[in-house]
């Protein structure tokens, strides 16, 4: 039997609001590459993934197919579809197009984590195998508090147990679009109760009750979000190319 077919779902939908740029940060450069160069490369270079939908802002189709996809040579990126306001519409959109290609596995990764490693995807691999639902995150390293709603500290969960998620994050393909499609016709239901969905795990755990096992990631699997970030992403992309030359 030949391997399970793995799509991944890469999200550059964002506008990115808290780095403060005009350019969405996704397009930011880093060693003179945009940031969602990084996954994509990473993407295109591991033997576990096949086919690769990129999903991106309004209007930014032409731009990411002639300045991302066709400069760098991505051969894995099988479709550009338009995302939408929140996150998880982007999601639904990059699951839709990922249909097509009847995959059994479907690693939804957000564009802004440059520093994915081909062995995160087998780590993820191997396990979705056997629990159909698994995301990618490490153990904290700082105490994390739950505030109320005044400010005060409300609790503070044992440190041991919290992990920081981040992503790829991995779905047997039938339950992670049922569970989209089931979102997505409640969203009213969830808009009015407030609940925010952030991640895909959510969907799973909130919409159908699943368990999702989380799986070692790596403290370098950063997400651009503030300036900062791009300071340190500058310090991992040298380390990364210094390993290339090594290896050469
Ligand atoms: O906003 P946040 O940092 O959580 O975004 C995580 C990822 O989701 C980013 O790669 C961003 O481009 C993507 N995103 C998207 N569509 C949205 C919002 C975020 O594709 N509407």
């Amino acid at each position: 039997m030949g391997k399970e077919r793995c799509t991944a779902v890469v999200l550059a939908g964002g506008q990115g609001k808290r780095m403060g740029t005009a350019v969405a940060k996704q397009y930011l450069l880093i060693r003179e590459k945009p940031v969602l160069y990084y996954s994509l490369e990473v993407f295109e270079q591991s033997g576990v993934i096949d086919d690769v939908i990129l999903v991106v802002g309004s209007g930014q189709i032409p731009y990411c197919k002639e300045e991302i996809v066709g400069k760098y040579g991505f051969q894995k990126v099988r479709a550009v579809v338009e995302g939408g306001a929140e996150r998880y519409h982007s999601v639904w959109a990059g699951l839709q197009a990922a249909e097509a290609f009847l995959p059994d596995y479907i690693f939804i990764h957000d564009g802004a984590r440059p520093f994915v490693d081909g062995n995160i995807l087998e780590h993820a691999f191997e396990e979705v195998k056997e629990c159909r639902a698994c995301v990618v995150g490490m153990p904290v390293k700082d105490t994390i508090k739950i505030a109320d709603e005044q400010g005060y500290i409300h609790t503070t969960p044992k440190r041991s147990l919290v992990w920081q998620i981040q992503t790829p994050q991995v779905f047997a393909a039938d339950l992670i679009v049922s569970s989209y499609r089931m979102l997505m016709e409640k969203e009213q239901e969830y808009l009015e109760q407030r609940i925010q969905i952030t991640d895909d795990a959510m969907v799973v755990e909130t919409v159908c009750g699943c368990p999702v096992k989380l799986v070692e990631g790596s403290y370098k699997n950063i997400k651009i979000t503030t300036p900062e970030d791009l300071k340190i992403a500058e310090i991992f992309a040298s380390e990364k190319q210094e390993e290339k030359d090594v290896k050469k």
